[in-house]
């Protein structure tokens, strides 16, 4: 945070409203990058009634800017709130959004990960000014699929198995067309599959195409449309082939990111996820099961030292 920075406000751009189709938006906060993610916001059609917001944003000022931004479209408190996965950037303001009556819904695993990950992610940026948290966990969780009416809305949440990570929620509205993928696509930035799966990303993927969105909300970066799906395809095919060569020459992912370097795909926010990116691939090369748990700590240190050892930068 800069002394220019108001106590409590978002350091980076504030968020802003996208009506991706009637009565449904996306809370886009630029530029996407480490725990700045989207949101969205779910009016009941034609009747007013309780909205439903997928994510709740990571600090308590951004928590507060999206309950800002989601009252003014309605007075109401969301009748549900969908978390996409576990990660504090997506759920920590659970506790902001709620209001009396309000339920907490997401993958049966994205719960017990919550609780046991608690406020750690806090700790791996300790420049953000988080505010107080309080952490809300889901009351009522799903295994494979769950379909929800909002009137004459069919929201359908899907659990496609390990991708960004092993628990995340895939938003689908198949009326509008349009999906909230959470962290499975995000468009602009660098894929991150430490805590999920490149070959169940892949799965997860085609599944996504087979749906035939109009319009790609992710969880980070702009509103896209399916040329999302493709780009995070392609970049998850070269990741493979990457790995498999720089196995094959006997180099660490550390070594390997460092000589590959991020290629085409150099545009992208957050490169640095290249190294932890590189040890899931390594994982699924020698055959362990898709989303066993790595050292996400030491994996981390990685990528500070990829990124000339300094912490990467969270605009949160
Ligand atoms: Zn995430």
């Amino acid at each position: 945070m800069t002394a220019a920075t108001p106590a409590g406000a978002p350091p980076g751009p504030p968020g802003r409203l996208e009506e991706v189709a009637d009565g449904t938006y996306a809370y886009i906060q630029p530029e996407g990058g480490w725990c700045v993610s989207n949101a969205g916001i779910l009016l009941e059609p034609g009747r007013g009634g309780r909205p439903v917001l997928v994510d709740t944003a990571a600090t308590r000022a951004r928590a507060r800017a999206l309950r800002a931004a989601l009252r003014g479209l309605t007075p109401d408190r969301p009748r549900l709130i969908v978390n996409t996965h576990f990660h504090g950037d997506h759920t920590f303001g659970n506790a902001e959004l709620a209001g009396p009556g309000t339920v907490v819904v997401a993958h049966e695993r994205t719960r017990t990960e919550m609780a046991a990950a608690g406020l750690g992610l806090t700790g791996l940026w300790p420049g953000v000014d988080w505010g107080d948290i309080q952490l809300v966990l889901p009351e009522m969780t799903y295994r494979q699929q769950l379909t929800v009416h909002q009137g004459d809305r069919v929201i359908e949440l899907i659990h496609p198995g390990s991708a960004h990570t092993t628990n995340d929620t895939l938003v689908w509205l198949p009326r509008e067309r349009v999906l909230f993928a959470g962290d499975v696509v995000l468009p602009g930035c660098t894929p991150f599959v430490l805590m999920g799966s490149v070959a169940g990303s892949l799965d997860t993927l085609r599944l996504l195409r087979g749906l035939d969105p109009l319009t790609v909300v992710g969880g980070h970066g702009p509103v896209s449309g399916p040329e999302a799906l493709v780009g995070t395809e392609a970049y998850f095919h070269w990741l493979q082939e990457t790995a498999a060569k720089g196995r094959a020459a006997g180099l660490t992912p550390l070594q390997l990111a460092r000589e590959a370097g991020p290629g085409e795909f150099g545009g992208l926010l957050d490169p640095e996820r290249l190294v932890a990116n590189l040890h899931r691939a390594y994982s699924e090369l020698d055959g362990e099961p898709l989303g066993q748990e790595l050292d996400v700590i030491g994996i981390f240190g990685e990528m500070v030292t990829y990124n000339g050892g300094v912490l990467p930068r969270s605009h949160a």
